[in-house]
């Protein structure tokens, strides 16, 4: 009797109200994708920045190290703010890119760790972050957990894709504590320039923000379009760096990034130190991996040659395509391996990105799923992909519109 009275008194467990604001539609979409493929439809995936998933690996000296690392016992628990050999590696990577004023530098789980922990250091309820539109939803989501807010800045097409300074300057309000710049961008592919990133900071000088720079990037332009080290230009201001091996040296399954904190030490005293204990709170990041930074910055660098080399020609194709096909534009991409293609069609992307998953089996991403500014009307595609695997997606997307739009 008690026990059914118990029974009868369980209720469905309900989740916490944050989680519902919390979206990460590249991996969202995928859900429908694997339905598909489980019912034997093989599924052209451009959705996830993975150069492991296509045909680039991992440089073999990096893997070496790592192994070696293993074999020497480097199984426990890292040191929290990590081992050291790497942290003096990141440490004379930043200050070679012309960061000075470091007060410290840490390892982390990956970049997306490094953003949870330096939005979580800083952010209380109800104060806002700048981050643009379209963004990388990584910043969003952390921040709907923290109960704090997003206000996105447009990141305009026209020019592009070069943040709008006036409407980031117009959006900035008594409760914003920081901006966000993803510089190279995901999901466009732009490479801001010096002058741009020079009024970024001015801004932010302003209005005394703390500038998050999440440079993940920076070894992957294509073009020769100079990076620039935004902290480097502002050793006055209190600027996050974030940084990792995922992208640049074809990782991202290891899980290894870091946060370089530069500016002022008399008004960054406060937040180091938060920092350092939530660090320390979450024990360690990845041990063995951490011995592939070292070798990573300081040793050869040929992979990269190949890597944007590859990268190069899949850009000039998926420019050339999309130029091509009925109904798409895009601007060509400088960087990394996205491209953010404007579709001129009535329905809404993610309904244009879902159908032609189920017509076509082709997975992007829609680019409302990017933020809300100036993104709808857009899909993120990864060009990654073999030339070949490429001119199959693209001349599916091109009967897609024909069959559509014609
Ligand atoms: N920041 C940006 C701009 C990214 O595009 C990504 C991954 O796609 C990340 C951070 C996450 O990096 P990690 O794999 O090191 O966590």
């Amino acid at each position: 009797m008690t026990l059914t009275r118990e029974i009868n008194q369980v209720r469905p467990v309900a989740a916490a109200e944050r989680v519902g604001r919390v979206h990460y539609a590249i991996r969202d979409i995928a859900v429908l994708a694997e339905q598909l493929a489980r019912q034997g439809k093989p599924i052209i995936s451009l959705n996830i920045g993975d150069p492991v998933a296509f045909d680039f690996t991992t440089p073999p000296h990096l893997v070496e190290a790592v192994i070696k690392a293993m074999r020497d016992g480097k199984n426990g628990y890292a040191p929290s703010l990590g081992v050291e050999e790497a942290l003096e590696a990141v440490r004379a990577d930043a200050e070679r890119q012309g960061i000075r004023n470091i007060q410290t530098a840490f390892t982390t789980y990956g970049v997306s760790e490094a953003a949870d922990l330096c939005l979580t250091g800083l952010m209380n309820p109800g104060e806002n972050v700048l981050t643009p539109s379209p963004d990388y939803p990584l910043y969003s989501a952390i921040l709907a957990k923290l109960d704090a807010e997003a206000v996105p800045y447009r990141l305009d097409e026209t020019c592009g894709w070069e943040p709008d300074l006036d409407g980031m300057a117009a959006s900035i309000t008594p409760k914003t504590r920081a901006l966000v710049v993803i510089n190279p961008n995901n999901p466009t592919g732009a490479v801001h320039s010096r002058k741009t990133i020079e009024g970024i900071i001015e801004l932010a000088r302003r209005h005394r923000l703390v500038i998050i720079s999440d440079e993940i990037y920076d070894r992957l332009i294509l073009d020769g379009t100079p990076h620039t080290t935004l902290a480097a230009l502002a050793p006055d201001l209190p600027v996050v760096t974030l940084k990792g091996l995922s992208k640049n040296y074809v990782m991202p399954g290891w899980r290894v990034g870091w946060v370089i904190v530069s500016g002022p030490g008399d008004v960054l005293g406060d937040y180091t130190e938060a920092l350092h204990r939530m660090v320390r709170a979450r024990l360690s990041g990845n041990n063995p991996m951490q011995y592939a930074i070292r070798p990573a910055l300081e040793g050869p660098q040929d992979h990269l040659a190949v890597f944007i080399q590859k990268l190069r020609a899949r850009r000039d194709l998926t420019v050339e395509l999309c130029r091509q096909t009925p109904r798409l534009s895009c601007v060509a991409p400088r960087a990394a391996f996205y491209a953010f293609p404007k579709i001129d069609i009535p329905e809404g992307d993610e309904e244009f990105v879902r159908q032609l998953l189920i017509e076509k089996q082709v997975l992007v991403v829609h680019g409302s799923g990017f933020g809300p500014l100036g993104a709808p009307g857009h899909f993120r595609i990864v060009y990654l992909a073999p030339e070949e695997m490429l001119r199959r997606a693209y001349k599916a997307i091109a009967d897609f519109m024909q069959e559509h739009y014609a």
